[in-house]
Parts: structure tokens; C-alpha cells; sequence
């Protein structure tokens, strides 16, 4: 060991030029080297082949490289792809429910991994999870890996608490500068927080994000989350409780990306009793993902007409 970490300290320079030539070296490391091992053997050592290596497909060297996750359904990459977000994970619990304890984060994982079940089942998409354990994003990172894979639209899920516990039923929001209502802006607010642990925002400033706000690209987005927001609500209707104000706007980091239509789904109350006991029984998660899916395939359905 002694001698291979002499080896690694030589520099290169000093080494003879071809196999077999006797040097003089006169340097002090070399000295050492050389009385402890012909200089040929030195030689071999440093021209030996390189070991072989795992072959790894190119598609997967990039999938490793930016930590993407998979993309489940069809292989067809002309399909649509649906990139479902469970807010929340790992040391940010979310919203905790007063009733029973239940966090939001195992909510958001559950309604994400039933929507992209019903999702599988129509076979015409393609879906992904920003995350599928109980780990830890922060906003930026949950449309970055969306628009990474080039996704035709994020759905963010949630199941937030309010401050009256009357309060029940679902929320879509999308973006906009400004909010609609003090409850749609406190919301982002909080939202919004989810980065910032001990005091160190986690999430890194982006100021290209609030330049491409005005531009048209990013209009264009909106106009679209909007049409599926309305979509979404109208969808979930006969399924689920829905409030009469639903469709709301608001400045949240998550919904941020350009390119790329993205809602955000409160899904229900965990300040409420019967929204945190529809939610976390599987039947009312199944209803969830009914609705979402129901308006996924309409919404692709309309823009492959309109094409
Ligand atoms: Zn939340």
C-alpha cells in the first residue's frame, strides 16, 4: 500500500519514456521507489489495460445522471406524459390532521400513486412521480424533473388544513402573479415555505422564473392550466366534495414552469373530519384519481383535436 500511494505521489514527468530504459532519477520520492522496486515493474503497473466496465445505455446514463424517475405505461414516446406530484416528503410532514394525527405528505404519495394507477389503465399514458417514497424535494426540483422529462402536464396534489374546520372539500389552483383571494394567497404563502427549513431557504432564487412570467410562452401555459383547472373541478364534481369557489389563482414556486400547464390540486381539508376520513380511505383516494384521470384523457383528447 506504501508503495502504491509513493506511485500515485510521482509525478509524471519523471518516469522513463519506454519500458526497460534505465534512468537516473534524481529525485528524492524516486529514490525511495527505486529501492524498493525495479523501475520497470513501476512501468507495468502504469500501462496496464483498464478494467472493464458495465456497458449502460445511453437513455439510462442520462436518467441517472439528472436522478429522473421512471416513467411508467406505454413506451410510445409520442404518448402524453403526466408528471403527478405528492406534496410534501420526508422531514416536511405537510398539513398534520387534528383528527387522528394523519399527515398530508402520506395522503399526497397515496392520491399520486392511485391517480397514476387509473391513469395506466387507459394505456394511451404515460406517467411518472416526481416522488414515489417518502423523500424530500424542494419546489424547485418537483417541475424541474416534470420539465426535464418533457411532461405535457404536472398535477400537484395536496391535502392542506384551514383555519375553520368547517371548511371542506376541493381546491384547484393555478398560477398567477396574483392571487385571487387572501385564502388563495395565504395558501401559497405556506406552500411556499416548504423550502425554507431552520430558517435556509433550500430552494434556489430564479429570476429567469419571474422575466419568463410575462412572456408569451408562459401565458400560453396558464391559459392552458386554466382550461384544465376548470376541466379538473368539473370532473370531480360527481365524485368528491368540491367548493364552491374552486377554481383559484396564486403565486405558487411549484406551478411556476413556463413551458409546461401545471395545477395544483388541494384535494381536501385535513382540518376537516370528513375530508381527512374520505381521504385517507382508499375508496375516497380511488375517487380522487377517477376524476383526475377522467380529465386527463378529455383534456388530451381536445388538444389532439384542436392540433
Ligand atoms: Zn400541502
Amino acid at each position: 500500500m506504501l508503495l502504491l500511494a509513493i506511485i500515485a505521489a510521482l509525478p509524471w514527468t519523471i518516469l522513463p519514456s519506454s519500458p526497460g530504459t534505465k534512468q537516473s532519477i534524481s529525485s528524492a520520492n524516486s529514490i525511495v521507489v527505486a529501492s524498493r522496486a525495479p523501475i520497470n515493474k513501476i512501468i507495468a503497473f502504469r500501462s496496464a489495460p483498464p478494467k472493464r466496465r458495465y456497458e449502460v445505455s445511453a437513455p439510462i446514463k442520462r436518467a441517472i445522471a439528472q436522478n429522473l424517475p421512471k416513467i411508467s405505461g406505454p413506451k410510445d414516446m409520442t404518448l402524453p406524459l403526466v408528471v403527478l406530484d405528492a406534496g410534501h416528503g420526508g422531514h416536511d410532514p405537510g398539513a398534520i390532521s387534528p383528527h387522528g394525527g394523519q399527515y398530508e405528505k402520506e395522503v399526497t404519495l397515496a392520491i399520486a400513486r392511485s391517480i397514476r394507477t387509473e391513469l395506466l389503465k387507459t394505456g394511451r399514458i404515460r406517467v411518472a412521480l416526481t416522488r414515489d417514497s417518502d423523500k424530500f424535494l424542494v419546489l424547485q426540483d418537483r417541475y424541474g424533473i416534470a420539465r426535464k422529462m418533457k411532461a405535457d402536464l404536472f398535477i400537484s396534489i395536496h391535502a392542506d388544513s384551514a383555519e375553520n374546520p368547517e371548511a371542506t372539500g376541493g381546491t384547484v389552483y393555478t398560477l398567477s402573479e396574483v392571487a385571487s383571494d387572501r385564502e388563495a394567497q395565504r395558501m401559497a404563502a405556506r406552500e411556499n415555505k416548504s423550502d425554507i427549513i431552520n430558517g435556509i431557504n433550500l430552494g434556489r432564487a430564479d429570476a429567469n422564473v419571474s422575466s419568463i412570467l410575462i412572456d408569451l410562452t408562459q401565458r400560453e401555459t396558464m391559459n392552458v392550466s386554466a382550461d384544465f383547472a376548470k376541466l379538473l373541478l368539473r370532473e370531480s364534481r360527481p365524485n368528491m366534495r368540491i367548493r364552491t369557489n374552486s377554481h383559484r389563482f396564486a403565486s405558487f414556486i411549484v406551478l411556476k414552469a413556463p413551458d409546461m400547464p401545471s395545477v395544483l390540486f388541494e384535494t381536501g381539508y385535513l382540518s376537516n373530519e370528513e375530508d381527512v376520513e374520505f381521504l385517507r380511505s382508499e375508496a375516497g383516494q380511488i375517487k380522487v384519481a377517477r376524476s383526475v384521470a377522467s380529465a386527463v384523457q378529455i383534456h388530451f383528447a381536445r388538444r389532439l383535436a384542436t392540433k
